[in-house]
């Protein structure tokens, strides 16, 4: 089978692998729908989880099953399916203690092209298929479908990290489409207000849609000074982080609120280590709690996202601004969420309808 590949840290192609073997729990699956991450963009160019040669890329799409193992009860080949970004081992210990996405180690949840293989290819392996697909409802596009695989699930991550209550101020620090849809939770769970740090209209535009009631450039100087500016000194009650740099947490502090909580979903790609404002943080006494997670995945989780879909209280269209047709625009689409073009937000690829 063909798929497209890191061949080298800042260099991907096609390349030939044999088709994925089956598993009693597993499923075969092939792709209906494909997503470009950011995430692929710090693995490829960046080499951010360090050298992988001849894997294949992507962990975001939509799919159809082609094939079970004897044991999976809920799929069946032909099956519409949501493929989650995060695959974890439902069996291990770290999932038994409330950590699927850090099963078998840390980060080790996420496989699709950290681990093995990913997506963007004519096969992929799903472990654990009962566990971790989920079937595609018929009112949702394949298209939307592929914001679901983790812009979704890691937007509302965010979210839940901060534990946004009713009535909070919340601040979310990058508005691409992970911060977008932590801006739409917040506001799904009750946010009374919610400042957005953004510049690219298209992502302005789409945050005020999804709920965001100011907005912030942090090109025109530091975050937390036009925050505190911006609440009479007293800053914000939670954060979620979805963009920037390592540099970004301590502007997160300086005008957090004391026993305030900043969530953390940006994927750290460069710079050594996370400054704390010492003053700032309460001389170490401010309960200010810093949070930093990879998205859970998860059949029944996906399910209650796509619910939301469904029902038609989140859409996801204003997500995929670019949608190509057939394998041959993965490239483009990549090399597009590489150099971010300011009308982009989501580089999506049909495959099949
Ligand atoms: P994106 O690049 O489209 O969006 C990030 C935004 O942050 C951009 O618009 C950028 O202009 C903005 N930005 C840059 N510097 C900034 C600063 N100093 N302050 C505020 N904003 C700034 O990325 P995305 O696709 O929305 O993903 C966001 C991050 O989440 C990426 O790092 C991605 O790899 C990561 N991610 C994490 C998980 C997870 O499970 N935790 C899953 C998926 C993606
Ligand atoms: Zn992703």
């Amino acid at each position: 089978m063909k798929g497209y590949a890191m061949l080298r840290i800042g260099e991907s192609g096609w390349i030939e692998k044999e088709r994925p073997q089956c598993g009693p729990n597993d499923a075969i699956c092939k792709p209906l729908a494909l997503a470009i991450c950011t995430s692929d963009v710090h693995t490829l160019w960046e080499g951010a989880i360090g050298e992988r040669h001849n894997m294949i890329l992507g962990h975001e799409g939509c799919a159809e099953v082609v094939e079970v193992g004897n044991l999976v009860k809920d799929f069946k080949p032909g099956d519409r399916v949501l493929v989650p970004a995060i695959t974890p081992d439902w069996n291990s210990l770290e999932a038994q203690g409330g950590y699927p996405m850090h099963s078998g180690g840390m980060l080790s949840g996420w496989k699709f092209s950290n681990f093995k293989d990913g997506v963007f290819s004519e096969f992929f392996h799903v472990n654990d298929a009962d566990g971790n697909l989920a079937h595609l409802p018929d009112n949702i596009n394949t298209v939307d479908a592929c914001m679901l695989s983790d812009m979704v699930p890691t937007g509302f991550h965010g979210v839940e990290l901060a534990d946004v209550q009713f009535g909070d101020t919340v601040l979310v620090i990058g508005i691409g489409p992970v911060g977008l849809m932590a801006v739409a939770g917040a506001s799904l769970r009750g946010a009374s207000r919610i400042i957005a740090v953004g510049t690219r209209p298209v992502c302005v535009e789409a945050a005020k849609g999804y709920g965001a009631s100011d907005f912030i450039s942090y090109k025109e100087g530091p975050i937390f000074q036009q925050v505190l500016d911006m609440t009479d000194g007293k800053g914000v009650d939670k954060i979620v982080i979805a963009g920037g740099g390592v540099e970004t947490f301590a502007e997160a502090v300086k005008c957090l609120k004391a026993g305030g909580k900043i969530g953390n979903v940006n994927y750290l790609g460069s710079g050594d280590s996370i400054e704390i404002p010492r003053v700032e943080w309460g001389v170490g006494m401010g309960h200010k709690q810093i949070v930093g997670g990879l998205t859970p995945g998860g059949r029944l989780r996906m399910e209650k996202l796509a619910a939301l879909v469904s029902s038609g209280r989140l859409d996801l269209s204003p997500l995929s601004t670019h949608v190509f047709e057939g394998w041959e625009h993965i490239e483009e689409a990549l090399f597009l969420m590489r150099d971010k073009p300011a009308d982009l937000i989501k580089p999506v690829i049909k495959i099949e309808d």
